[in-house]
């Protein structure tokens, strides 16, 4: 079947409006992607026909409102092939990644054991650690990249010392594109006895995700990169560490019974979803995944691919111009900078021409530190870029390039 993906681009209301007098050219996906009118309708129903809170009021719209909303958790779970009461709707992968931290790994880390991240992750999936580092006395170590922006995999190996209990490591970098082996990472840490932790808010929106495949521990991902709105996100746990954490927050829907001599804790994935939640966000994002897999993920990832390969090659013919991660399996996100010129002062010029790029150091500050670049520009691309967008940039580029030499 071929895809209109024309057709597809009219479903975001927002890519057909203009900035600065020129048509948008939104290439920051990466940091979070446009919705399409099926979820910005979702939402509006909700508000209008269905609101109410969850799991609280018998009456009608209570009941519509939790069905609403754990239809949105089933659906999710059937898209990631994991059982709903497995997955935890959280705000974000944020979320998630401290939710790990201090409900498993604070509890259980003593100063003799060892965390350990890779060069390439987001500062959610290291601040955290560091965080529970200081507070028991564990140590973080770090897996280094190879040139091309992959992960050293021998390296990664010999860093998986017995005294490492945790690694975390994120399934797509955000700054470089690289997609992870997850798999093979994370059979080789189970092997180790070593619990996984998967950041998977890039490797989602962009390709088919079989969670259960992976066999990670903990697999985050977050709902506003997906098409939906923000303030969604989740964590998928191994239902033995859910049934043996501890709640990270306490208060509403998390519990069975209080008492002031001792409250039972409700089960999970509910232990973990104190107070109301972002119901009419879930109901978006249920809506998100309905619409991307009408389309259906190969699809997607092909398109991206195909997107990608174009930029790449168009950007290549740009003097001084250099690409940060060419690593083989590259999902599209392509960081770059130009000799001479601040990212800054690129992205802000490009902006002036209607495209919209990232600049800075991409909540990545160790990954830009190993680059040596201080910032890059980064355009990030989704199934609903056009390659007429990509010539577009392209031409921008060239012009902004030549105001600023
Ligand atoms: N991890 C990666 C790889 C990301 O790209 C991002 C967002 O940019 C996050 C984590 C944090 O996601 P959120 O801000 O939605 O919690």
């Amino acid at each position: 079947m071929t895809i209109d993906w024309t057709k597809i681009r009219a479903d975001f209301p927002l890519l057909a409006r203009q900035v600065h007098g020129k048509p948008l050219i939104y290439l920051d996906s990466a940091n979070t992607a446009q919705k399409p009118a099926a979820v910005i309708a979702a939402v509006d129903a909700f508000y209008r026909q269905h609101n109410a809170n969850v799991s609280r009021a018998v009456h009608q719209l209570g009941s519509e409102a939790t069905e609403a909303y754990e239809g949105a958790r089933r659906t999710l779970a059937a898209f990631l092939h994991v059982r709903a009461d497995e997955l935890v709707l959280c705000s974000g992968t944020t979320f998630a990644l401290n939710l790990v931290a201090y409900s498993w790994a604070l509890p259980r880390l003593q100063p003799s054991d060892v965390i350990l991240v890779t060069r390439m992750e987001h500062h959610a999936n290291i601040v955290p650690w560091q965080l529970v580092a200081q507070r028991t006395g564990a140590t973080l170590r770090v897996a280094e990249l190879r040139p091309d922006g992959s992960l050293d995999l021998e390296a990664l190996w010999a860093a998986m010392t017995p005294d490492v209990k945790l690694l975390a490591v994120a399934h797509v970098s955000n700054v470089l594109g690289t997609v992870n082996p997850v798999a093979a990472i994370c059979r080789e840490a189970a092997r180790r006895g070593i619990v996984s932790v998967v950041d998977g808010s890039q490797a989602v929106p962009h390709m088919s995700v079989d969670i259960a495949a992976i066999g990670c521990d903990f697999y985050a991902a977050t709902g506003h990169k997906l098409c939906g709105p923000t303030g969604t996100g989740l964590l998928w746990a191994k239902r033995e560490h859910l049934q043996a954490m501890p709640p990270f927050l306490g208060g509403g829907e998390m519990i069975k019974e209080v008492r002031f001599d001792g409250t039972v804790f409700n089960d999970p994935p509910h232990k973990f979803e104190a107070g109301t939640p972002n119901i009419a966000g879930f109901v978006g994002l249920g809506a998100a995944v309905d619409y991307l897999s009408a389309i259906g993920m190969d699809a997607i990832q092909q398109r991206e691919a195909e997107l990608l390969a174009h930029a790449t090659e168009a950007l290549a013919q740009i003097d001084g111009l250099r690409i940060h991660g060419t690593a083989p399996d590259k999902a599209a996100v392509i960081s770059f900078s130009i000799d001479g010129i601040h990212s800054h002062d690129l992205a802000t010029l490009l902006d002036l021409e209607g495209v919209a790029v990232r600049s800075g150091q991409h909540c990545a500050h160790p990954l830009l530190q190993w680059l040596g670049v201080g910032t890059t520009c980064r355009a990030s691309l989704a199934f609903y870029n056009t390659h007429d967008e990509i010539d577009a940039f392209v031409a921008a580029l060239h012009k902004v390039k030549r105001l600023l030499a």
